[in-house]
């Protein structure tokens, strides 16, 4: 249930309102964003309330019992878009954002130099895991710790936002200092402890969609990020698991008008794990924002076929660039910019 005030409501009367939520055992989550009104979210049991309780209290212009289980991620909870900013950089506005770099940080020449050919091609974000979720114990696990001052070097050599990739509670603290945002894999959708870890953290996080994960899954796990206080959260289907073989993975673009009717939070797509496949990328990038994604996730290593892991999708700085010039036609055919 959301309570909105009117735009005239004194603090007295906010103070008030959320004084007789909290009287019937509710919680409170208050969203005000840049929106005139203010906005009451409640969070806890209100089936046995009813909105008349709260319409009659002065400061209130109207009551909405939001339907879905996910609340805090719907659009009857806000309607608006909500845009994600990391220092000038916004994710769900007009601008197609993207997220370049290596699947793995694999030494400082490497990092430097995917670092520096994506930015020039128009990145804005640098992607670089230093943990990495492998099917087998015996592959590159990633540098893990020792990468914290790689991404730290790259951002400042660069001027891009640094993301990567946290798989257990305790990395949010760890990583957080050396990045802007903070990135949940497919395998970790679920990991409930780690999503609620990331929403106890100041840091934007981008969550990728689960292997096998419904939208509802996927919006749920969004859920448990925001119900923690983070707000700042970007959805990214990367594909999903389906009786197909001869991709990685089957790349979900429904999933992106889908989500955007469900969910006011952007989406991006990651055709790179969508598809397995360097030469699908820049077809499924095109198609992705044509379908109406806020941006792209592609990795790109200065050499794919020396790469640690993932070299059959990762892109050279070279195809990478005509990606970027083929993607900003489609943007501007479709009303965005990059
Ligand atoms: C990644 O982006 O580095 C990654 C491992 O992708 P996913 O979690 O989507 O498999
Ligand atoms: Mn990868």
């Amino acid at each position: 249930m959301i309570i909105v005030m009117k735009p005239e409501a004194t603090k007295e009367e906010i103070e008030h309102v959320k004084s007789v939520v909290e009287k019937h055992g509710l919680g409170i989550h208050k969203l005000s964003r840049g929106v005139k009104q203010t906005v009451i979210g409640l969070v806890g049991n209100t089936r046995a309330i009813s909105e008349k309780q709260f319409e009659i209290l002065d400061g209130v212009e109207e009551v909405v019992r939001v339907q879905k289980a996910y609340k805090l991620a719907s659009r009857e909870f806000q309607k608006e878009n909500t845009m994600v900013e990391v220092d000038g950089v916004k994710i769900g506005g007009e601008e197609i954002v993207v997220i370049a770099g290596p699947c793995a940080v694999e030494s400082r020449d490497q990092f430097l130099e995917a670092a520096l050919a994506v930015k020039k091609s128009g990145a804005k974000i640098l992607r670089g895991s230093i943990f990495k979720p492998r099917t087998s114990p015996y592959d590159f696990q990633g540098i893990g710790t020792d990468g914290l001052k790689l991404l730290e070097e790259a951002r400042d050599a660069t001027g891009l936002l640094i993301e990567t990739e946290v798989m257990h509670p305790e990395h949010v603290r760890m990583v957080a200092p050396y990045v802007d945002m903070l990135r949940i894999g497919a395998r970790n959708m679920q990991n409930f402890d780690l999503l609620k870890q990331v929403g106890r953290s100041e840091k934007p996080a981008i969550l990728k969609r689960g292997l096998s994960a419904t939208i509802h899954e996927f919006l749920m796990a969004a859920e448990y990020i925001l119900s923690e206080g983070n707000p700042n959260v970007i959805l990214c289907e990367r594909g999903i698991r389906t009786f197909v073989t001869e991709t990685r993975n089957t790349l979900d673009l429904n999933a992106v008008p889908l989500v955007k009717s469900l969910t006011h939070l952007p989406i991006i797509v990651d055709p790179s794990h969508g598809t397995g496949k360097y030469e699908l990328v820049e077809p499924m990038s095109m198609a992705s924002i044509a379908a109406g994604a806020d941006g792209l996730m592609i990795e790109v290593h200065p050499r794919p076929e020396e790469a640690l892991s993932d070299g059959p999708q990762q892109l050279t700085p070279k195809r990478f660039g005509v990606l970027m010039q083929n993607c900003r036609k489609v943007a501007e055919a479709v009303g965005r910019r990059m």
